[in-house]
């Protein structure tokens, strides 16, 4: 491959995964873990790894990409390509609008004062709104189980720990919750909508989990390895609009200019990002900046996309 600095120096996919994963390890020190669930500030900060799935079906590996951390608002993804499939666009986007926030993934404010429904699915209050409907259509083992096939991961479990740690904090997410059946917008109870959510963000993955739900969404919904079709293209085109527009809270706009790939983090410290028709990346690093992203992620992620021309609106894409 050509250096994309144009200095013709050969690097493989592995080389280019360490250096981007060295250089992230120098920004872990200055972000924080997600204290405001307990469970997560006892994570070692310093962990960081990405796992790129490329179209083949070959995983490429750098750093802690074997360590079970939980998926948090990544699975709004997931919640919102099962609300798609189960209920139909209009019924899911009937009460939950596409359109980003500007205001961090947990405020009321705009709901408040200035909305009838949440701004998108990808911050606290449409998510909640999105697993009340969910909860009314599905179980969460069918949940689950869905996970597992979007990841091409059946070890994905429930983290017992990380869900009670978090139903015990939960009092910000009631009172989204309880504003958002104030509104009539819940289609379930607050206590059964919330525990979708909650179970739902508890999910155990690894950034290899996360690479591999990135590959079949790279992929038109279809797992590439056996040909099944798992989203339709429409559900799939649908959340990776939002994700681009959405998907890394409010730092979605700067993150959409620098590295211009579909991408959802949560306060896990894990981010999922799809290039189209190239490869599903997953990265796990839980220092976090203060909108909630990890910090040493983000910087991976710029590395890779400028050094593998990874933006969506570059030129001149190489072949790997
Ligand atoms: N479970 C977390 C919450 O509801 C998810 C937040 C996130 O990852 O953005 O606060």
């Amino acid at each position: 491959m050509a250096d994309s600095r144009g200095m013709g120096i050969e690097h493989s996919l592995e080389e280019i995964l360490d250096e981007a994963v060295n250089n992230g390890r120098k920004m872990t020190a200055l972000g924080k873990t997600a204290t405001y669930i307990p469970e997560l500030g006892r994570v070692n900060k310093d962990y960081l790894g990405v796992c790129i799935c490329t179209e083949d079906g070959r995983y490429h590996v750098s750093g802690d990409t074997d360590i079970r951390f939980t998926i948090q608002s990544i699975s709004k993804v997931i919640s919102l390509a099962a609300a798609l499939e189960q209920c139909g666009f209009e019924k899911t986007f009937d009460r939950v609008g596409m359109e980003p926030s500007g205001d961090s993934f947990d405020s009321l404010v705009r709901l408040d004062l200035a909305s009838d429904h949440p701004s998108n699915p990808m911050i606290n209050s449409g998510a909640i709104a999105i697993a009340s409907h969910l909860s009314c259509e599905v179980s969460f083992e069918w949940m689950l189980a869905l996970t597992r096939r979007l990841c091409m991961d059946e070890e994905i479990t429930l983290d017992e720990k990380v869900y009670h740690s978090e139903m015990g904090h939960i009092s910000r997410n009631k009172a989204i919750a309880y504003l958002l059946e104030s509104k009539g917008i819940l289609e379930n109870n607050v206590e059964e909508s919330l525990d979708l959510y909650v179970r739902m963000c508890s999910l155990g993955v690894t950034a290899r989990s996360l690479a591999g739900f990135g590959l079949i969404l790279a992929s038109d919904g279809i797992n590439p390895l056996t040909g099944e079709r798992l989203l339709h293209s429409k559900v799939v085109q649908t959340v990776k609009a939002i994700m681009l527009t959405c998907g890394m809270y409010d730092g979605s706009g700067r993150f959409a200019v620098e590295v211009g790939v579909p991408s959802k983090s949560g306060v896990g410290g894990g981010i999922l990002s799809v290039v189209d028709k190239r490869m599903g990346i997953g990265i796990f690093g839980p220092a976090l900046d203060a909108k909630g992203n990890s910090i040493a992620g983000q910087h991976v992620l710029r590395e890779l996309s400028s050094r593998m021309r990874l933006h969506m609106f570059a030129d001149n894409v190489p072949e790997y």
